[in-house]
């Protein structure tokens, strides 16, 4: 691929960024750092920039013309990069992952129904495929369902979703054949949120925020809830996985991550130094920005590659532990720097940069956890990318 950007879209970039600065809100700076698309409070604000977008046709580009997007995938890449990094949120999953699943696999009907309410940001949504038993073996999930009549009569659990938010729809998968070897037992579900049966509890996060864990006590929801092939939803969901686990918001955060920490370099003093002028610190940052351009390069061929219709399994799993380990070492870096300091969250005057480094340290420890570990990623590599066998 060619890594450099036509000159229309480089021209499109300068369009997104002076219309993102106009959009972004008074005391940004400090504000940012408290919200969190993943909490009540940042999922309204999130859901209210999303119609903004929607309304300016920049929320689903990248959809073909027949759902009612432009077909172009640039476009929407440059949206994402440039709305992330300015701590802005585009669509995110249901717009990119739970929209691609539909398409490649949901009915005329479904696909009416979700992807026109997608594009006009009706629901909120969370994430169902982890459970308390083990999120990295997901073809060994225990939450089953019995048939009665046209309906799932449901059973079991889902942790370190977003469903504390009160989400309309989860998507996820569930057991529905028990008779079947673990991989082909399981199918891919869109279910409503809003029925009996259902307990939300948060889990606390260790950067102040939350995410839940929700029980299914005989929640029941219509068969027609099933995306794609019963019993095949494991393989619905893997390929889903690739679109998850390398997208621009990951390399925007990275690289305004970056950023800061030389902003901050470049004005804080240490015993009468320049922290930028010290040279162990000024090799440091100089290797996390080598780092994020490499993780630029890594990035963009799977954003090219997934425009293609290529699989990426081998470079998303490659480039998710690539980024995840870049930000916690970008993190350290940055702790460092602000030394004591570092104690302080955000909201506290004392914060440099209001509190983002401390966040994002804290914050960063899941990244190579969440949407498949570091080590799991790591097999995909070896399996897939390199043909080891199994162990
Ligand atoms: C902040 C955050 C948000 C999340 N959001 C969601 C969400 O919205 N929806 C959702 O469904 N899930 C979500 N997750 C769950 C996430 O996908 C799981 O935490 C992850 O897949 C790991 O599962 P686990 O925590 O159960 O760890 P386990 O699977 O129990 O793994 C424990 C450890 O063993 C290692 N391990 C396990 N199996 C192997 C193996 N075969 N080879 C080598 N090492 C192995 C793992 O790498 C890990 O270090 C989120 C997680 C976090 C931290």
């Amino acid at each position: 691929m060619d890594f450099r950007l036509d000159p229309e879209v480089e021209a499109f970039r300068k369009e997104a960024r002076a219309w993102i600065k106009q959009q972004i809100p008074p005391d940004w700076d400090q504000r940012e750092r408290l919200l969190d698309y993943e909490e009540p409070d940042g999922v309204v604000f999130s859901m209210d920039f999303q119609r903004k977008l929607a309304q300016k046709g920049w929320l689903v580009p990248h959809w073909p013309k027949e759902y009612g997007g432009q077909g172009d995938h640039m476009k929407h890449m440059v949206l994402t990069e440039e709305l992330a990094y300015w701590g802005l949120p585009s669509g995110g999953q249901p717009v990119n992952q739970v929209a691609s699943i539909l398409m490649a696999h949901g009915t005329d009907e479904q696909k009416k129904h979700f992807l026109s309410g997608l594009a006009q940001v009706k629901w909120k949504w969370a994430e169902g495929y982890s459970e308390p038993s083990g999120g990295s073996d997901l073809a060994n999930i225990q939450t089953y369902a019995v048939e009665d009549g046209d309906d799932f009569v449901i059973n079991g659990s889902k942790i370190w979703n977003s469903a504390h938010i009160g989400p309309d729809y989860m998507f996820g998968l569930v057991r529905t054949d028990l008779n079947q070897p673990k991989h082909r037992g399981i199918s891919f579900l869109i279910w409503p949120m809003n029925v009996p049966g259902i307990a939300i509890s948060k889990v606390p996060m260790m950067w102040g925020r939350s995410r839940a864990l929700v029980t299914f006590d005989n929640m029941r929801v219509p068969k027609s809830c099933v995306i794609g092939e019963r019993e095949r939803g494991f393989y619905v969901a893997m390929g889903s996985l690739d679109v998850q686990r390398a997208t621009l918001d990951r390399l925007a955060n990275a690289r305004r991550l970056a950023d800061w920490l030389v902003e901050y370099a470049r004005v804080a003093k240490f015993d009468g130094q320049k922290v930028i002028d010290r040279p162990g610190i000024r090799n440091q940052l100089a290797e996390i920005m080598m780092a994020v351009e490499c993780y630029k390069m890594m990035i963009y061929k799977v954003a090219w590659m997934q425009s293609k219709s290529i699989p990426s399994t081998r470079e998303s799993s490659i480039a998710k532990i690539f980024g995840p380990d870049l930000m916690q070492r970008a993190c350290k870096v940055g702790m460092q720097m602000i030394g004591a300091y570092g104690l302080l969250e955000p909201g506290s005057k004392w914060a440099p940069l209001y509190g983002k480094i401390e966040n994002q340290y804290l914050e960063n420890f899941a990244r190579t956890i969440g949407s498949g570990t570091s080590e799991i990623n790591r097999n995909v590599v070896a399996t897939r990318g390199l043909g080891l066998p199994r162990g």
